[in-house]
């Protein structure tokens, strides 16, 4: 649904003007569209291009996708659910509950659904921000992305890809139509996605070949229904679902310390994952080829009880040779192994840190986010703002990941500060925002000096975590409430700032 705001000509097309356009209705989006909403700052869009909110849990709906986060922790503080039906919630009752808080807070009619972002070009003569989309084109004075660092289906780069003439997807592009029942199956990749697939059709399917390029590590996943008694209390007992979620996230912060601060720590649990794999596993070959070779942690650690079970089915093989072509019905191995296949699923990740939203959108010199990232490598200053961007703000932006517990508390902690800097912004009088440079170098060298401690730098893997030049730029090397802390308030003395006045005088760093 689109809302038409005040028509304006920029040229001569008509535009839509409003205050704040934010890209992008997953969790992030919606979050700061609640909270605008909340705070009566009403004059705001959310662009999005899929048909309904959920972000990546609306996209994922490959059979088994399920939350690796407990839902009582993985939900929004200010809209918990009683009702979560088990511990790790399945991707439909999540996208469910992201649909339901949408519709209970009233922002649906904010959205402007369908709506593909094709560019953000800040201008400024006139300091404001110009948008292209396939709905037409718009003016605002902020800027938020909100668009996600999981969106982006990364697509490997194999000979011949393009040619197989089977039925061939992405993880996160999953086709309901095709039916692999009784079909011989590829799937590339043993991520996370993978991983949750793979336990998922091989049992449905004639053959699936499992193409590992690197073993993951795999722990326990503790999951089960709630009782009756568990809703109940999660519904009337006062504070019991608070006490649940404090007691998750607690459990959880603990493993900051062996993930970024003493590597060596996570032994404990690769001691764990360890036992899994030789009770779980117990053809000692294809033991031997799913044993990761790298420290526990390094890469994101998946949770699973099925994986194991499925891989070791007579009908998968995990193939550990290198692809080097794919042809029109099979797959070509480094040892020359032809291995037919009618449907090939491509599990490969996203592009998170080389993103192509980042040619979209160009700053105050013109230049796009993929050319300063580029030059700089991907940083902000708090995962929030960059210089050369101004009046543009980050949500999940650069060093906000996590592997460990929930974006939802990370996004929260966001929402804070971008909405109590455009608080600040009205309340000064100001018309521009950036963040001082200098400031964003100090924050990002102090960033990458915590986390050259961490197992992500120091676990002797590659991971999608670093960027080209090698440098973390995904992950928040802290524990979550250290963020919490830093984003509490918009802290002005950080940014170049210039004031709406007749005069446009420009007042420079606020101390
Ligand atoms: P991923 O973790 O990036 O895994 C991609 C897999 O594809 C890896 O095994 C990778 O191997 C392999 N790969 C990539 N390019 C390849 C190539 N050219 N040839 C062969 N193999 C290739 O992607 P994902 O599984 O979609 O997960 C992405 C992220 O989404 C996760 O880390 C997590 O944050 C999130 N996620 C969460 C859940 C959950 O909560 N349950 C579920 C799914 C996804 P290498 O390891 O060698 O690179």
């Amino acid at each position: 649904m689109s809302r038409k705001v005040t028509d304006k000509a920029v040229g001569d097309r008509p535009v839509r003007r409003v205050k704040t356009i934010i890209i992008g209705g997953g969790f992030s989006g919606l979050g700061l569209a609640i909270r605008l909403s909340q705070q009566g700052r009403n004059d705001y869009l959310v662009l999005e291009r899929g048909n309904d909110v959920g972000g990546t849990w609306r996209d994922n709906t490959y059979p088994g996708a399920a939350c690796d986060v407990p839902s009582h922790l993985y939900s929004y503080s200010f809209a918990l659910n009683p009702d979560w039906s088990r511990s790790f919630s399945r991707q439909g009752e999540i996208q469910q509950y992201i649909k339901g808080v949408a519709e209970k807070y009233r922002v649906l009619d904010k959205h402007v659904f369908n709506c593909d972002v094709t560019s953000a070009r800040w201008n400024n003569d006139t300091a404001e921000w110009e948008v292209e989309s396939s709905e037409g084109s718009f003016v605002a004075d902020t800027l938020v992305s909100a668009i996600g660092a999981l969106c982006e289906p990364a697509l490997p780069d194999i000979k011949g890809i393009n040619d197989f003439e089977g039925e061939i997807f992405h993880s996160a592009r999953w086709n309901h139509d095709a039916d692999l029942t009784g079909k011989r199956v590829a799937i590339i990749g043993t991520g996370a996605s993978s991983i949750q697939i793979v336990p998922a059709i091989a049992d449905k399917v004639a053959h699936l070949d499992v193409y590992q390029r690197t073993a993951p590590w795999l722990l326990p996943r503790i999951d089960r229904p709630y009782t009756k008694a568990e809703h109940l209390a999660f519904k009337y007992v006062p504070g019991f679902q608070r006490l649940s979620r404090a007691a998750i996230y607690a459990a959880r912060e603990t493993q900051v310390v062996g993930l970024a601060k003493f590597p060596a720590l996570m032994q404990a649990f690769e001691l764990i994952a360890r036992a899994k794999l030789r009770h779980e596993v117990r053809d000692p070959e294809l033991r031997a080829k799913v044993t990761p070779n790298f420290r526990i942690g390094c890469k994101r650690m998946l949770i699973s009880n099925n994986y194991y079970p499925a891989i070791s089915r007579d009908n998968v093989d995990v193939v550990t040779d290198g692809i080097t072509e794919v042809r029109a019905s099979s797959i070509v191995t480094e040892d020359g192994t032809e291995r037919e296949i009618d449907a090939l699923i491509v599990a490969t990740g996203f592009h998170v840190t080389d993103s192509p939203t980042y040619e979209t959108i160009s700053g105050r010199d013109g230049r796009t986010l993929s050319e300063v990232f580029d030059e700089i490598g991907q940083q902000a200053y708090k995962g929030a703002t960059i210089a050369n961007f101004p009046n543009m703000f980050f949500l999940l932006g650069p060093n906000v990941g996590l592997g460990h517990t929930s974006m939802v508390y990370m996004i929260e902690s966001q929402l804070n500060y971008v909405a109590d800097a455009l608080a600040t912004v009205d309340r000064l009088g100001l018309k521009t925002v950036e963040v001082r440079r200098d400031v964003q170098d100090e924050y990002n060298v102090d960033l990458q000096r915590k986390l050259s401690k961490s197992v992500w730098i120091n676990g002797g893997c590659a991971s999608w975590y670093l960027d080209k030049h090698g440098n973390n730029t995904t992950l928040w090397p802290d524990f979550t409430f250290e963020f919490r802390r830093l984003t509490k308030n918009f802290d002005l003395s950080a940014y170049e700032t210039t004031k709406t006045s007749r005069a446009d005088v420009k007042v420079g760093a606020h101390q």
